[in-house]
């Protein structure tokens, strides 16, 4: 144990939390940064200007705390979404984590249990942990797929307070069927336990795949978690929001810090949202590079996943380690979430990802 460690073990710290090292993918300044989804675009200089002069009106102000209720951005969210949803049925904080952090304080806690479908997201274990609630991690099938009749047996079985579902999955790509959802639903409604669909990747879905935004009605108990991190391009910003019944977001008041969106926060989301469709022009171009990716891995002889996001999950690696730290070596970081024999890249710029490209294939014939 080095000294720092050592001090740290003195401290009355939470037991659930003694030996836990902090969360974070490797921020490793390299030229091509492709290990976590965010949206590799340089934003639009209009949009840049935009969110200058909202900040600098922001600025003004910065004397007085922030909307509490930061009613101008609920109602832009809201207007974004469609599905007929008004401000009264919009949350947001500072990165969709916050919410669902906010969910497992208002929902989860002592006593009290969240399940989700692993693998997937690395933060939904963290966050239970980081609230004390009891996190059970459920199973998908061998090839990561998750049907309808598994996920509510699980549920069935394990009777969670809240259930986690992540569409498109983190980091496996592929979006679950509507039909997934309403059966968890239904398995849920047994023990009126919660039930969140993180759809962090929703705009870089697949032509017929369908956002949980479309169950919402008449389904009370049912969240559905957004960001602009991803294909927004705003993964700096930290904003991320959710779409609910009007009384989950009362139930989330109760818990919220006040002011915990700070003007500068909001201004620069308003900005953006008002420059929506500039802001969105990339997402065509990135699905292009992600849809180039799959098939070239294919040519390849690799096993990438059905994509519904701004990345591929790709198998039928020997050693994912070697290839990682060849790519590193050529200044290209890609993730490898310790899945065997596998690893996940994001979709970046045409050139970034014809530079990953290029130097998989020589990576993978030095192999042979
Ligand atoms: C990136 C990501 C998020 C977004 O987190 P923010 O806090 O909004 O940046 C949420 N869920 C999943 C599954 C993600 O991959």
């Amino acid at each position: 144990m080095n000294v720092r460690s050592e001090l740290l073990s003195q401290l009355p710290l939470r037991e659930n939390l003694r030996g836990l090292s902090p969360y974070g993918a490797p921020q490793i300044d390299v030229p091509i940064q492709l290990n976590v989804n965010e949206n590799t675009h340089p934003l639009p200089q209009t949009v840049i200007d935009a969110i200058a002069q909202e900040v600098s009106k922001a600025a003004a102000t910065l004397n007085r705390y922030p909307d509490r209720e930061f009613v101008e951005l609920r109602e832009l969210l809201a207007k974004y979404l469609g599905h007929d949803l008004d401000r009264e049925n919009i949350w947001a904080a500072n990165g969709s984590n916050e919410i669902l952090q906010q969910i497992l304080q208002a929902f989860g806690g002592p006593g009290r249990s969240v399940m989700s479908f692993g693998p997937t997201y690395s933060m939904y274990p963290l966050l239970a942990s980081g609230t004390d609630t009891e996190y059970i991690a459920g199973q998908r099938a061998d090839d990561f797929t998750l049907s309808a009749d598994s996920a509510a047996a699980q549920v069935r079985e394990h009777t969670p307070n809240i259930v986690f579902l992540c569409s498109p999955n983190n980091p496996t790509g592929t979006a679950l069927g509507l039909d997934v959802i309403e059966a968890v639903y239904e398995a849920a409604s047994e023990t009126n336990a919660m039930v969140i669909v993180d759809e962090a990747y929703a705009e870089f879905s697949l032509a017929n795949t369908k956002s949980a935004l479309s169950l919402l009605g008449g389904r009370q108990r049912l969240i559905v978690s957004r960001t602009m991190s991803k294909a927004f391009g705003l993964a700096g910003a930290r904003v991320g929001y959710l779409a609910a019944a009007p009384e989950v977001t009362d139930a989330i008041r109760l818990v919220r810090l006040p002011y915990h969106l700070s003007a500068v926060t909001q201004a620069t989301a308003i900005a953006a949202l008002k420059n929506v469709d500039l802001l969105l022009a990339q997402v065509e171009e990135i699905k292009t590079q992600r849809d180039r990716i799959v098939s070239t891995l294919t040519e390849l002889g690799l096993k990438p996943s059905v994509s519904d996001s701004n990345f591929v999950f790709f198998g039928g690696l020997d050693d994912p380690h070697a290839i990682w730290q060849g790519l590193l070596d050529a200044g290209i970081i890609i993730r490898d979430n310790g899945i065997a024999g596998t690893l996940r890249v994001t979709a970046g710029t045409e050139a970034e990802t014809t530079a990953f490209l290029e130097r998989l294939t020589e990576l993978l014939s030095a192999q042979k």
